[in-house]
């Protein structure tokens, strides 16, 4: 646990929403949330980012976002999900204890998950071999 971690703090509170929970994760409904059933899919243990959780919480986070993504269409009767993801501040995450939303997505909702983006890329061999090598 980090003293100064709201994620930390937050799913130990009873108040909390919690729509799923198990041994090594959570699943709170987000405060503000962009859809009907909006959740936040979190790690009991503190770890900042994807660049440093271990193999082992991952595959528990992802487990759980299964189960809670059955558990939304059943019950709320979402037709699909998004689920969104930030690690780094380039990539605005805001908040630095792993988590991954979930967004309950329903038909003609208007949301737009995917960014927006005039970027071109030059060369994408030069993208593969840089990564490739
Ligand atoms: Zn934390």
């Amino acid at each position: 646990m980090a003293s100064n971690c709201i994620f930390c703090k937050i799913i130990n509170e009873k108040e909390a929403l919690k729509i799923y929970e198990d041994e090594k994760t959570v699943c709170l409904l987000d405060i503000n949330p962009i859809s009907r059933g909006h959740c936040l899919i979190i790690p009991k243990k503190h770890f900042k980012n994807i660049f440093d959780i271990s193999e082992e919480y991952l595959r528990e986070v992802i487990s759980t976002s299964k189960k809670v993504s059955k558990l939304i269409k059943q019950k709320l009767n979402a037709t699909g999900v998004n689920i969104l993801h930030a690690s780094g501040k380039s990539a605005q995450q805001s908040v630095f204890h792993f988590h991954l939303h979930l967004v309950p997505r329903y038909k003609n909702d208007g949301l737009d998950t995917w960014p927006k983006s005039d970027y071109k890329e030059k060369s994408l061999k030069e993208v593969y071999q840089k990564i490739k090598k």
